[in-house]
């Protein structure tokens, strides 16, 4: 097995659960009284059975949910006392929390800070209020505005936001004026990801058309590329230097260890991938026991393996060297991907192609008429 460099922390509670939510976490109205405590006292023992698959020093820490700031500080750090007593971070880690504007204020953004959290991650999502309360978030504008501010006044330097985008209703001006809210702020990351619904969801119906979601994929892209941004990822821009580390792993394949409700791990070495229960109530019943929280181990065959390459390249503006081409179909398609102008030739690296950013906004399609 790899030594793992990266840890995930996955903690599942959320004010109220948004609409279009499929993560594992309990909004209050499903959240019992000692539910805080039972995940506690459960991620600590998940945390003493399996600190040693850690490295000694820590490439980056992700905590993600749910909604990790609605855990205290003290609360968590109790929680991974065996983890800090095995594996430490450097200058150069990045630690990342998940925040969401109506769960945290100023003096808990300078606890978390304290703690060692260098980067924060802000699900704003929306500013207008009608798609604030369409999408079920529980925060308004003004308490967006106000986390904003105050995640900057704790000394955050490195910080994302998120922007749903593809909601029903939505308009051109609706997204600039967010991304125009966003970037008075000196945010150094944007997540900006497109609304997905089951088809059997409420909302499906309302979701804008294809042409509707180019347009404004296309019109985010020119917006913050013009701002110095990268576009460096099918739904991800950030400031030079400010690439968001954590998920680069994932992108690329790394080694991950997952702690806590539903988390995901990888191993790189036996190409292995594992899951915990998606359940509170199992995850500590089965830590109480001694026994290990997984729910499940796959190894991923060759076929897998071939896929998850050719998906993970595509999703990067790294692209793929052209030699992975191999299948006279593969060659003809890439031609007609860029003739099309989905696929480029890489502008720096002769030998390697990418997607535009038209077939980043097509991705699916491309990816699947490619591999
Ligand atoms: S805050 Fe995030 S994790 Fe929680 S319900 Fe909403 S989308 Fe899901």
């Amino acid at each position: 097995m790899d030594i793992m460099q990266s840890l995930y922390v996955h903690f599942p509670f959320c004010e109220a659960k948004c609409h279009y939510c499929d993560f594992y976490s309990l909004g209050r109205e499903r959240t019992r009284a000692g539910d805080p405590d039972r995940f506690e006292k459960a991620l600590l023992l998940e945390a003493t059975q399996s600190a040693h698959l850690l490295s000694k020093e820590l490439d980056t820490v992700f905590f993600g949910g749910g909604t990790p700031s609605m855990t205290p500080c003290d609360s968590m750090a109790r929680a991974l006392e065996p983890i800090w007593a095995h594996t430490r971070i450097t200058e150069k880690t990045e630690w990342t929390m998940e925040a969401n504007p109506s769960s945290i204020q100023l003096e808990s953004f300078k606890a978390y800070r304290n703690y060692g959290v260098n980067r924060v991650s802000m699900g704003v999502q929306a500013f207008k209020p009608e798609f604030l309360k369409l999408l079920g978030r529980v925060h308004s504008r003004e308490a967006a505005l106000q986390a904003l501010h105050d995640v900057f006044e704790a000394g955050f330097k490195n910080v994302s936001v998120d922007l749903l985008c593809g909601v029903p209703g939505q308009t051109l001006k609706d997204i600039e004026e967010a991304l125009l809210t966003f970037t008075r702020f000196p945010i150094t990351h944007l997540s900006c990801y497109l609304l997905t619904l089951a088809p059997h969801h409420r909302m499906y119906s309302q979701l804008p058309n294809e042409d509707t979601q180019l347009e404004h994929l296309l019109f985010i892209h020119d917006w913050m590329t013009a701002q110095g941004f990268e576009h460096y990822e099918i739904s991800n821009f950030a400031r030079p230097g400010y690439r968001a580390q954590h998920n680069l792993r994932y992108w690329q394949g790394k080694s991950y260890l997952g702690l806590g409700p539903s988390a995901h791990s990888y191993d790189s070495a036996t190409q292995k991938r594992w899951k915990n229960v998606s359940s509170l109530h199992k995850y500590g019943n089965l830590l109480d026991e001694q026994k290990s929280p997984i729910e499940w181990t796959e190894a991923l065959t060759e076929e897998q393996l071939h896929l998850e390459k050719w998906m993970l390249a595509l999703r990067l503006d790294e692209g793929f060297p052209v030699e992975w081409l191999t299948r006279p179909i593969q060659k003809t398609r890439a031609e007609l991907l860029k003739s099309q102008g989905l696929l480029e030739s890489h502008p720096a690296h002769a030998q390697s192609m990418r997607l535009t950013p038209k077939g980043f906004a097509m991705s699916d399609s491309v990816i699947r008429s490619l591999v």
